[in-house]
């Protein structure tokens, strides 16, 4: 029922700290507490704040100490610090700032204040969420964008070599795009890739798959765990989905009178953990072959190994 409301995780080792902070602010916010640099990690972690306001003068860890974990940590490195600090001279603020906290507000608070604080800082962490979201997806699909796509082949590729599973790649280019631009215009072109956006992306079934808008008229996806027989079978039907729109193309070069896609298909085979592989820029290498091959051998068609 509160859920909405922005979650405030709030550290500090005296109850009467504590108290009066939650009075001050849990009209307004879902507000989480923690009394030990230890648990503050803890819940932070847990509880994904979407801002803390911490101590700094606590026994076991310190505020500073807490602070730079928080920082350290991918899972918590974005979520704001505010030191709430009795002892506020140049050489503790400087420190703060070094272990990566935002703003300082001085004990005794007044709660006027500490409530407009922590607004502009929520509105400053919700702007930088959207920016963050902003830079790994493409604007005119809403896939991921080429960026994102790099990073996650990494982690995956990784992966893979980890656990010894297979890991299966899709190149996906749009067939004589060119001419459909020049003879239904541009507008038509960018709606055209986003309903072949949306058909991709309703084709792949697992929560594992990742779909990306490679470049201009071409997609890419990486099947985690998934062979190259299953790979070829998914590539398959999302060439059939796509032609599936009915999307009219007058000039293709495919034979068809609709759109389609040529697909190319590389695949790494489950390799015993700890096996070393390969660079993961040849399994891109590998399916940008078989693309050229669909393309070579008449388009509107799949090709693996
Ligand atoms: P092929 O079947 O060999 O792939 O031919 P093609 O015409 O699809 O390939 P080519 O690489 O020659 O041309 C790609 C075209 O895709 C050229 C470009 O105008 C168009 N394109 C790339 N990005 C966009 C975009 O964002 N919007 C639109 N409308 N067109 C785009
Ligand atoms: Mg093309
Ligand atoms: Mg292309």
């Amino acid at each position: 029922m509160n859920e909405a409301r922005p979650r405030l995780l709030v550290v500090d080792d005296q109850p009467i700290n504590v108290q009066a902070l939650y009075q001050a602010l849990a009209a307004e916010h879902q507000v989480f507490v923690a009394t030990s640099g230890e648990q503050a990690l803890k819940l932070a972690l847990e509880k994904q704040p979407d801002l803390v306001l911490l101590d700094v003068v606590m026994p076991g860890l310190d505020g500073f100490e807490v602070c730079q974990q928080l920082k350290r940590d991918a899972a918590t490195a974005d979520i704001p610090v505010i030191f709430v600090t009795a002892h506020s001279d140049e050489a503790g603020e400087t420190r703060g700032l070094d272990a990566g906290a935002v703003d300082f507000i001085a004990k005794p608070f007044n709660p006027r204040v500490v409530r407009a604080r922590v607004k502009t800082h929520l509105t400053l962490k919700r702007q930088s969420d959207l920016l963050r979201r902003m830079a790994f997806i493409d604007g005119l699909t809403g896939l991921y964008n080429r960026r994102h796509f790099d990073e996650r082949l990494q982690q995956e590729w990784l992966r893979a070599q980890r656990n010894g599973t297979p890991l299966s790649l899709l190149l996906i280019d749009l067939d004589g795009f060119k001419r459909y631009n020049d003879r239904y215009g541009h507008p038509a072109g960018d709606d055209c890739l986003r309903r072949v956006a949306q058909a991709l992306a309703l084709g792949l079934l697992r929560p594992a798959d990742l779909l990306a808008r490679y470049g201009g008229e071409e997609f890419a996806a990486i099947l985690p765990e998934t062979d190259a027989a299953g790979a070829l079978a998914l590539a398959q039907r999302l060439g059939q989905l796509v032609q599936a729109l009915a999307l009219p193309h007058a000039d293709s070069p495919a034979g068809l009178p609709v759109v389609s896609v040529s697909i190319g298909v590389a695949s790494r085979p489950a390799a015993a953990p700890g096996e070393p592989a390969g660079p993961q820029s040849e399994l891109l290498a590998r399916a940008d072959r078989q693309l050229y091959r669909a393309k070579a051998e008449g388009r509107a068609r799949t090709c693996s190994e």
